[in-house]
């Protein structure tokens, strides 16, 4: 299998046990998991946590949905096969005869290489939840004065990167804001937000940290990158030990300067180059820590923990 990570001693046993408990239900293929309920209902509370912040922030960001892929022509758009060729995922299908159709059944049937039958579709899988967002909003024309702040929810993120870490998941969600305003502004909103996740995270047991980070840039040239966006601080993450070898990202902070505003063309309201932030709490990791943090019987977590997740409202 292309790029299998195995698992530390700690990763594999922290997966026997999630999946004992009924928290994971495996699929067959390693990071691809279903969820047992009470894992879904803390990932859940967590997603509603995120939204009262804001609003005690006084933030009321635009609602977005978008579906999980994207199309193949964003992606080009973006560069992201130049960046992360690894980590993405295309969608193809059958375009074929139905003698076609039966010859790939046949060799689908005995689990052989069927890939000669299927043709690029226009998608993607959706890498990052926020990508869908500055296309949307260019659409729009100029900017209001002061920006916007979407929300784009937690939806679900593809990366290929398999791996026997429970940590580590090939389909995942991802709750994400984005910020798009002029420059300051966003990188104020950007450093606020890395602080009062940290707050929010912290408040709920966990031994969190913040770190200038990268993300992984394929190859030499990658490294590159990486040096230089760890160089201008672009990315935070927040940092929480759940097993060895490595702590584990459960949320980060991007600053992608004009990046994004100047692929899509997206004006501030006086005619100056917008910028744009986002933020992603990984929704999975986040519960993951928790288990592993407070135990893996949600009932008998700390009363405090509990309240802040199902009690408080507003
Ligand atoms: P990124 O865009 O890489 O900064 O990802 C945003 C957040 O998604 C990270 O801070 C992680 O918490 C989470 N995340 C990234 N990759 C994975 C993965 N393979 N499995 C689970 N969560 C992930
Ligand atoms: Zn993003």
């Amino acid at each position: 299998m292309a790029a299998y990570r195995e698992a530390s001693e700690s990763q594999a046993q922290l997966l026997e046990a999630l999946v004992e408990a009924g928290h994971l239900i495996p699929s067959g293929v390693p990071g691809v998991y279903g969820r047992g309920s009470d894992y879904e209902a803390v990932r859940l509370a967590f997603d509603a946590y995120v939204t009262r912040a804001a609003l005690a922030a006084g933030e009321t960001p635009e609602v977005l949905r978008f579906p999980p892929v994207l199309p193949r022509r964003q992606i080009e758009d973006l560069g992201y096969l130049e960046n992360f060729p690894h980590l993405a995922g295309s969608v193809f299908a059958f375009e074929g005869s139905e003698g076609q159709a039966r010859a790939m059944a046949e060799v689908a049937g005995q689990h052989g290489d069927w890939s000669e039958h299927q043709h690029p579709s226009d998608l993607c899988l959706t890498p990052a939840v926020c990508y869908p967002v500055y296309p949307a909003v260019a659409r729009r024309g100029t900017l209001p004065a002061g920006g916007v702040t979407i929300d784009p929810g937690a939806s679900y993120a593809f990366r290929h990167e398999p791996s026997g870490d429970p940590a580590r998941l090939q389909m995942f969600h991802m709750r994400e804001l984005v910020r798009i305003a002029e420059p300051e502004t966003v990188q104020t909103w950007r450093d606020s937000w890395r602080d009062r996740a940290l707050a929010l995270l912290v408040d709920l047991g966990l031994d969190a940290r913040f770190d200038v980070a990268n993300d992984p840039f394929f190859g030499r040239a990658g490294r590159m990158m990486a040096a230089s966006q760890r160089d201008q601080a672009l990315k935070f993450e927040i940092l929480v030990d759940i097993t060895d070898p490595e702590p584990t990202a459960i949320a980060s902070f991007n600053y992608h300067q004009d990046h994004f505003s100047g692929l899509y063309g997206i004006e501030t309201a006086d005619g100056g180059t917008a910028h744009t932030a986002c933020l992603g709490f990984g929704h999975e990791r986040i519960v993951l820590a928790l288990l592993k943090t407070h135990g893996l019987d949600v009932a008998a977590w700390p009363g405090e923990v509990r309240s802040l997740l199902w009690d408080s409202v507003g």
